[in-house]
């Protein structure tokens, strides 16, 4: 089994526990209208086709340096492929190195499962916690990944929330309450990251030809971000 990568980071220090050597799977069934890498979306756009053997050796070459943080399968969305990722992380369990998945949380299956049951950590994306705007934000309903955090505070699941905070679209003050109080329910989250909103992808969607609906919207100020830090700590 086959898989579609879109690139690797060797020394990856921002998702996850540690440096940590990450892979961005190619092919995303989410349309966000933030994302800073469109050009994951087509599951044939891939730079590397590789079975997890081969994807595991270039782990292997850095092994030593990864040994204290562990590797993370991102993207794009990983769990679109859970055979390769279920084979890659066999193959990091074998040699007891920490796993961990980068995802959306849109799905859920038997194989999906299996991935999660060689998964040491999730760092889960809940984009919106008002089911409209998160539609309208991702092109996909939200239940699909309520229904994933439900199954991961099932399995006691360590997970990382992360939210990100695009002025006019995320950053509502009821809203930030409703994430805020939704997620204080599940003791196996550890922890929660603000990503404030950034321009850095636009010329990704320039160069696809795709329409770009925030172009005008700028980053979150210092200010906005306390602010939604705040309301996320007084759920504590
Ligand atoms: S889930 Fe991630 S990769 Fe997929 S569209 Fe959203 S931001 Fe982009």
């Amino acid at each position: 089994m086959k898989g579609n990568i879109h690139s690797f980071e060797s020394f990856g220090t921002k998702d996850g526990p540690g440096i940590r050597f990450v892979f961005f799977m190619q092919g995303c069934p989410l349309r966000c209208l933030y994302c800073h890498n469109p050009d994951t979306w087509n599951m044939n756009d891939k730079a590397y086709e590789m079975t997890a053997e081969e994807a595991f050796e270039g782990v292997s070459k850095v092994k030593n340096f990864i040994k204290s943080g562990g590797i993370t399968v991102s993207g794009g969305e990983p769990l679109l492929q859970p055979d390769f990722v279920l084979e890659l992380f066999k193959l990091c369990k074998a040699d007891g190195l920490h796993t961990a998945i980068d995802t959306s949380g849109y799905i859920l299956n038997e194989k999906v499962k299996s991935v999660l049951d060689l998964t040491d950590l999730v760092l889960l994306d809940i984009k919106h916690i008002n089911p409209t705007k998160y539609e309208s934000l991702t092109a996909r309903p939200l239940e699909p990944t309520k229904y994933f955090m439900q199954y991961l505070s099932e399995m006691k699941k360590p997970v990382w929330l992360r939210y990100v905070l695009v002025p006019q679209f995320t950053d509502e003050e009821q809203d930030l309450h409703d994430w805020a109080k939704y997620v204080s329910l599940f003791p196996n989250v550890e922890r929660v990251d603000i990503l404030p909103f950034h321009q850095m992808g636009i010329h990704k969607w320039e160069q696809m030809g795709q329409d770009y609906k925030l172009a005008d919207i700028q980053p979150p100020s210092n200010s906005d971000i306390l602010k939604a830090e705040n309301i996320f700590k007084s759920y504590g």
